[in-house]
């Protein structure tokens, strides 16, 4: 028998012990289930592209929905076929456009569930194209600032539908900005954006384009899709996007792990490293600083007014990095109950008692009853309620 200090495998030998060492789970929360519709269809077809995948009439998107739902879905996001397509894509914002009949089938069915509609010209177009195209014999161009007022358009008429979160997918620029203007404008504030902030020009599409009927006839999206070579100009184009749009990408539902690069990289708030997303240091540091102010030891409030003051403070930081990884939190919650102990310890006049003294008189449960916000205990029950 070889003498080896590591055996990770032991971790690894029944079913029950790799559930519990898990470091990733997936419950249906996390899934979005796409839904074709079509004005021109009466009943369920299949594509070919994607097995198992329909395209549907109006008249089922509603109970198809209600099933997704009854099943733990909790989203759904919507494509459109419409029955007439020109080169103004005029059924991408009709108020009665197939898209946004679904949404209020849906809403009036399932109002809890999530509603998120695909915005994007294609499927309306009658080239196939994302966006308004001019043609001069061989050549055409798809014309950027067009395409995003009637993009906007289209967002608009789904957030008057009952929409929760309207999808951008067509990737000209700037066109979160002028739906985000034209949302707010009209008293849409609370409708949230989910765009592809960097989207391929790939093959990857291609099984949608079947499902929403969308492939351009002629010329590829290579104009307007980014080139999949630039991993960098992906990462840059987000970042921009989110600092210009005050956008916020779902850190849970974000993965983004470049094996290749040496020592991680910072990206929104996060550091990612080899698989594992962490407070950035300068994120930490921010935090210590403000939990610092609140736990001067010459501070003269009661326990309970600074408790209250860290939690405020702790509650709006975890609501952010909560999905870090989980070794990020027991050493944050043992600083903030030292600073406590110490403080307790200064009214208490005692003096170098060290700290294994003050841990026996206030060990950690003292700071539970006090209602500290705990965050061990915070991530624990995020991660129970994402796998129920
Ligand atoms: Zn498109």
């Amino acid at each position: 028998m070889r003498k080896l200090v590591h055996r990770p495998r032991r971790l690894r030998n029944s079913a029950g012990l790799r559930n519990l060492v898990r470091e990733t789970k997936l419950s249906a929360h996390d899934f979005v289930l796409p839904l074709f519709v079509s004005e021109r269809v009466t009943a369920r077809q299949p594509i070919a592209s994607m097995p198992g995948v329909f395209q549907l009439a109006l008249a089922e998107v509603a109970s198809e929905s209600q099933r997704a739902y009854d099943l733990g879905l909790q989203a759904v996001l919507l494509f459109g076929i419409p029955e007439k397509k020109d080169e103004q894509a005029t059924s991408a914002y009709a108020e009665n456009g197939i898209v946004q009949q679904a949404v209020r089938a849906i809403k009036a069915r399932c109002p809890d569930l999530v509603v998120i509609t695909d915005v994007c010209l294609c499927e309306y177009m009658s080239h196939g194209h994302c966006g308004v195209t001019h043609r001069d014999g061989e050549h055409f161009h798809v014309s950027n600032d067009e395409s995003v007022e009637l993009l906007a358009k289209t967002a608009l008429s789904h957030a008057a539908a009952g929409a929760d979160l309207v999808a951008p997918s067509d990737m000209m620029d700037g066109r979160v900005g002028a739906i985000r203007e034209t949302l707010d404008g009209n008293a849409f504030e609370q409708v949230g954006i989910m765009s592809y902030a960097a989207k391929f020009a790939s093959a990857f599409y291609g099984p949608f384009r079947d499902a929403a009927e969308s492939p351009p006839q002629f010329g590829d999206r290579r104009s307007y899709q980014m080139d999949c070579a630039n991993g960098q100009e992906a990462l840059r184009e987000v970042a921009r996007w989110t600092q210009t749009n005050g956008l916020l990408l779902h850190p849970g539902k974000t993965q983004i792990v470049d094996a290749a690069e040496k020592g991680g990289f910072d990206f929104l708030g996060f550091h990612f490293e080899r698989g594992h997303r962490w407070p950035r240091k300068k994120s930490l540091r921010k935090l210590k600083e403000t939990i610092r102010g609140a736990t001067r030891r010459n501070n003269g409030q009661s326990l309970a007014r600074i408790i209250e003051r860290v939690n405020r403070t702790l509650r709006g930081w975890f609501e952010y990095f909560k999905h870090s990884n989980r070794w990020t939190f027991p050493p944050l919650d043992s600083w903030i109950r030292m600073r406590l102990r110490s403080i307790l310890r200064r009214r208490e006049g005692r003096r170098g008692r060290g700290r294994g003294a003050d841990h026996q008189r206030w060990r950690n449960a003292y700071f539970d009853t006090h209602g500290l916000f705990n965050l061990e205990a915070a991530h624990n029950r995020e991660c129970q309620s994402l796998t129920r």
